[in-house]
């Protein structure tokens, strides 16, 4: 609609006028969200299912906006990597799942670990080793209670700078861990080299798991590799009982999903599973 000049709006259609007009309020939005502090943790359970122990949590954020109620990450942590927020939301999610963890501890939950998911922008930030070691100090959680989740794509580039940030960062007594790991563009060399500490198979194959034999077979080399590197290994989006028993049976007993629990907040956690389990 090109007929009315002189107002420039009027050459977008309105579909499109209202969508940059839709996602300009949520970047307006996102700005003030952390101030106003409607960011909020959940948390979901890392299970042993041998012993049905509770091995720890992974922290995944929620946007709790005003007018549209609970976002989802994929609502908003795109805008924020756009924007350059996720530094400072990156910042406050990592603080925050400390110093939870560092109740939880308080309250006689000792061997609970904590997993944060970390952007490329926040690894590739100069100061990040700086930024984790003062919250650690600030938060006094053990740091081996800490868990960096990085992607494989993250991890294979500029190799040098990377490697260098990976030993900062595992120098602070914290640990490192694959997320997502077979979906990554990269050669498995980088593994003998970073000192990473676990392997989190993706949940694209374990959906069809037991019905897929190339993605059992891809699984079952990700545990072998694992084993065979001394590397712990954990399967995500794990949903079903026939995904556990396939699992176990090949030698990967942690397991997160909602076969055991969706994320759930902090209050929840406590009192659905860690009361309910205390010794
Ligand atoms: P991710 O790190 O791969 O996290 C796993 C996602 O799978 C989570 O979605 C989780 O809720 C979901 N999930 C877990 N178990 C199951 C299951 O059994 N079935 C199904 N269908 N889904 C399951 P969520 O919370 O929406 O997070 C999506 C992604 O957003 C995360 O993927 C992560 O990449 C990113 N993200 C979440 N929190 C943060 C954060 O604090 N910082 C950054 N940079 N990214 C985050
Ligand atoms: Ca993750
Ligand atoms: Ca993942
Ligand atoms: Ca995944």
């Amino acid at each position: 609609a090109k007929e009315q000049t002189g107002n420039k709006y009027q050459l977008y259609s309105p579909d499109i006028e209202d969508r940059s007009l839709e996602s300009l309020q949520l970047e307006n939005d996102l700005f003030k969200a952390l101030d106003q502090e409607e960011f909020v943790l959940y948390y979901q359970p890392k299970v042993n299912t041998q012993t049905n122990d509770i091995t720890g949590v992974e922290a995944l954020i929620r946007w709790n906006h005003p007018k549209r109620g609970l976002l989802a990450p994929s609502e908003f942590i795109p805008l924020a990597e756009e924007t350059g927020l996720i530094l400072a939301i990156g910042e406050w999610v990592i603080k925050q799942a400390c110093l939870q963890m560092r109740k939880w501890h308080d309250q006689g939950y000792t061997w609970l670990e904590v997993s944060v998911n970390l952007s490329p922008q926040q690894f590739n930030e100069e100061n990040l080793p700086y930024k984790i070691e003062k919250i650690i100090a600030e938060t006094e959680l053990p740091p081996q209670f800490l868990e960096l989740e990085l992607t494989e794509n993250l991890i294979i580039h500029n190799t040098d700078k990377t490697l260098a940030t990976i030993q900062q960062l595992k120098r602070l007594g914290i640990k490192i861990s694959i997320d997502d790991f077979g979906t990554g563009y990269s050669s498995l060399g980088y593994l003998k080299d970073f000192p990473v500490d676990t392997l989190k198979i993706d949940k694209s194959f374990i959906d069809d798991i037991t019905t897929n034999s190339n993605n059992a077979a891809i699984t079952n080399t990700i545990i072998t590799l694992a084993k065979s590197l001394n590397l712990h290994v954990i399967a995500e989006g794990v949903e079903t009982k026939d995904q556990v028993d396939f699992l176990s049976k090949h030698g990967c007993l942690l397991i997160q999903g909602y076969f055991f629990s969706k994320p759930v907040k902090a209050s929840q956690f406590l009192n659905q599973y860690l009361l309910l389990t205390k010794n």
